[in-house]
């Protein structure tokens, strides 16, 4: 077994902590604060060709692996963990849809300008009547003609806000009766005609993801911009989000290590009882289990990643990678508040964001009790 990571691997994971160290870190206090989108660091990160990592270059990408794509997004989310959230959706979810199942022409127009960072995706699942019962889809989508006429709404949209948002992948039935295999996938542009964005969600964290709700009042879209293969449309969107669960796990260790980082440095450095804090056991023992268990998460990640990569399956690798690194960055974040005392509390420290961005960690992509149901059904 070899635990070495290859030397492009090494080279992504490092171009993309000194870039998040430098630029992305910086800023991400005010981001959150302000929920105003960073266009400028996402240019930059889109220059250093952090979408495309693992497609090939004909589609705009680098030809990496998805390996070397979670070690940028765990970087990129011990800065600002919104940011990892960014790579996640546009690359491991609506990127891979359209690479996997998109034809030639919608790869050609759709996935390489995504892969070049030039434009943005998001992904539609989810609706007021179907969150993780995801099979509930009520929005339909009827042809006519040469068109599809979609009805429905989609709620918690993220990235679809964004100026350079291109798509959004949707689910739809196409047909009555509630089978997955009455579900479709459709790549809606944004101003197609009927197509609206409800008001950006208030959120307590990830402020600047810019979510939405989509509202489809007859909204019509070409023919061709059904994804996929007919009645696969919910497989071929579980399929995806088997890897998004591995870009939530690589979140979630980049804001474990953040906890982590400050919790060890304000220890150090805060005095009581005439001693630095980090003297007392019950605080350094909290930043030994930290350090620990972010160890293991990273692995954990690092395996469902290797799996991928390697062609084999992953189902269970994936959920118990994001069960247990998503709950870890709770807790880690829970710890660092605690030892940060009554300036944890205080939004000029960086443990407060992270303490509001945690939990949500948990939800995305999959509720953590839906990890533990995907996991038993696979024992
Ligand atoms: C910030 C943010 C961004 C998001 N981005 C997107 C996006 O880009 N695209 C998208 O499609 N969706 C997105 N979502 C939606 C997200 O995936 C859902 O919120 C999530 O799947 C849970 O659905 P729900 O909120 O409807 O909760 P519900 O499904 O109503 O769940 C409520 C509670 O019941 C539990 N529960 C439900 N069913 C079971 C069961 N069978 N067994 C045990 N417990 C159960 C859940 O675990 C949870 O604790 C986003 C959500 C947020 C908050």
């Amino acid at each position: 077994m070899n635990f070495r990571l290859s030397e492009e691997q090494q080279m992504i994971r490092d171009m993309a902590r000194k870039f998040a160290d430098e630029v992305i870190a910086p800023r991400a206090g005010e981001m959150e604060a302000t929920g105003e989108y960073p266009y400028d660091i996402m240019g930059r990160m889109a220059g250093l060709g952090m979408m495309g990592i693992p497609f090939p270059s004909q589609y705009g990408g680098s030809g990496g692996d998805w390996t070397g794509f979670h070690l940028c997004i765990e970087e990129v989310s011990r800065a600002d963990v919104t940011l990892g959230g960014l790579l996640d959706v546009t690359t491991s979810v609506v990127g891979q849809e359209l690479f996997v199942f998109g034809t030639e022409v919608q790869k050609r127009k759709w996935l390489v300008p995504m892969a070049h960072g030039r434009q943005i995706g998001a992904f539609g699942l989810t609706e007021p009547g179907a969150g993780s019962d995801a099979a509930a889809t009520r929005t339909t989508a009827l042809l006519e003609g040469d068109h599809w006429v979609i009805n429905g709404t989609k709620q918690f949209i993220t990235n679809i806000g964004l100026d350079n948002a291109s798509i959004v992948i949707i689910t739809a039935r196409t047909q009555d009766g509630t089978g997955r295999d009455a579900m479709n996938t459709f790549i809606v542009p944004k101003g197609s005609d009927g197509f609206t964005l409800g008001r950006k969600y208030d959120k307590m964290g990830w402020t600047h993801s810019a979510t939405h709700e989509c509202i489809f009042e007859d909204c019509r879209i070409p023919r061709d911009h059904f994804l996929g293969k007919e009645g696969k449309g919910f497989a071929q969107h579980l399929a995806v989000l088997e890897t998004g669960r591995i870009s939530i796990a690589a979140m979630s260790v980049g804001l474990a290590r953040a906890c982590y980082e400050a919790s060890l440095r304000y220890a150090k450095e805060r005095v009581q009882f005439g001693k630095p804090i980090f003297s007392f056991q019950a605080v350094s023992f909290k930043i030994a289990d930290m350090a620990m268990h972010i160890e293991l998460a990273r692995n954990m990640y690092l395996k469902a990643a290797w799996l991928k990569d390697s062609g084999l399956p992953h189902t269970l690798e994936a959920a118990y990678a994001k069960l247990f690194a998503s709950e870890m960055a709770e807790r880690c974040a829970s710890d660092a508040f605690q030892i940060h005392g009554g300036y944890g509390f205080m939004n000029e420290y960086a443990v407060s964001r992270y303490f509001k961005t945690s939990k949500i960690l948990q939800i995305v992509e999959g509720t953590s009790e839906i990890q533990r149901l995907i996991i038993s059904r696979n024992l």
